[in-house]
């Protein structure tokens, strides 16, 4: 009777924000909070992938030219 510690439940798995929205995640989408943020950040990273600018440098560090 009366067990104080046992009172407070911690959950396993501490909930994380999800990195498009900010809203707490499911289980399902995790890290993300549905499956449509999951699709958002997706599409960024392909998209960014190709959208990346190549910063070429002229003067390489190391001189590895042929
Ligand atoms: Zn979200």
């Amino acid at each position: 009777m009366g067990n104080d510690s046992d009172t407070r439940v911690e959950p396993l798995r501490k909930p994380r924000k999800c990195p498009e929205c900010g809203r707490p995640s499911t289980r399902e989408n995790y890290p993300f909070c549905s499956d449509r943020c999951r699709q958002i950040d997706l599409s960024r990273w392909l998209t960014g992938s190709y959208a990346i600018p190549v910063a070429e440098d002229e003067s390489k560090p190391g001189g590895e030219e042929q």
